[in-house]
């Protein structure tokens, strides 16, 4: 463990003794810290910042292989500090908004079932659209203009490793309702390369997304064999009880996800984002 990592977990943990006593929510989500102890890689990490992860993670027992797989991931995973994807090499950034209906967790207003925002919306002024868009982790970009649930979007991909240096999971960052055909008229297409952290990656957000322009900024956590992307999200799932339908916003078809596939949605505050 290098002594950066000393240091942000030495300060995590003060803030959870500080400040992790109580308090109370009013969605259904469980926002009680997540405690993570786990021998295998000899570090423990506390934190407040809730991940919005598989149902299966909060419904099985804490001494399920599955909960160890997903904490040893989650360690490794949240080790990754990201760059705020407006900010420029100087460190300057727009000025931007969430409404707190686009903020990590939000429920959405669905009638039977509850859905939640699985991401953070961020607005800039006036509605703008014109805005650079800088890549908040190294990895490998894939696009799509076909998503039925973003429209546009870019993703970043990039490899979880453990101590020893074995790759365990993927991270993925999404950055949705971007415009690609005008940064294709551009001659910025990303697809397939790799890119460095803080690299620019786009410079429009789609004019005409619902509810006005904004990026829609995700991060998912894969288990190890999947590269995929809507395939993060399964089709179905248990309908009837709401206790296993964490779903993110958007279709039900959309948010039941499979945890064979993903753990689930991470938190940007657990990788040093905030978002006000
Ligand atoms: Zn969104």
């Amino acid at each position: 463990m290098n002594n950066k990592y000393t240091l942000n977990y030495t300060f995590v943990l003060i803030l959870v003794l500080t400040v992790g006593c109580g308090g109370s929510n009013s969605s259904n989500v469980n926002t009680d810290p997540v405690i993570i102890n786990n021998n295998d890689d000899s570090e423990n990490i506390s934190t407040l910042y809730q991940d919005f992860l598989t149902p299966n993670y909060y419904l099985l027992e804490a001494n399920d292989s599955f909960i160890l797989e997903t904490n040893k991931f989650l360690i490794n995973a949240r080790k990754q500090q990201f760059h705020h994807p407006f900010e420029d090499k100087n460190g300057n950034k727009p000025y931007t908004s969430t409404p707190n209906n686009s903020k990590f967790t939000a429920e959405k207003n669905t009638g039977n079932v509850t859905l939640h925002h699985s991401a953070v919306d961020l607005y800039l002024q006036n509605a703008k659209t014109s805005v650079n868009i800088y890549a908040a982790h190294d990895g490998y970009i894939s696009t799509t203009k076909l998503s039925g649930k973003y429209r546009h979007y870019l993703s970043i991909t990039k490899d979880v490793n453990n101590i020893k240096g074995v790759t365990i999971g993927k991270l993925v960052t999404i950055y949705a309702h971007i415009d690609l055909d005008l940064d294709e008229s551009e001659q910025i297409w990303m697809n397939n390369i790799y890119v460095n952290k803080g690299e620019l990656i786009s410079k429009h957000l789609y004019a005409n997304t619902a509810g006005g322009p904004h990026l829609h900024f995700e991060i998912r956590y894969y288990r190890l064999n999947d590269d995929g992307t809507e395939t993060f999200y399964g089709i179905g799932g248990p309908m009837g009880n709401p206790n296993l339908t964490q779903s993110s916003a958007g279709d039900y078809s959309f948010g039941a996800w499979d945890p064979e596939v993903g753990y689930g949605f991470g938190n940007p505050e657990n990788h040093g984002l905030f978002f006000y």
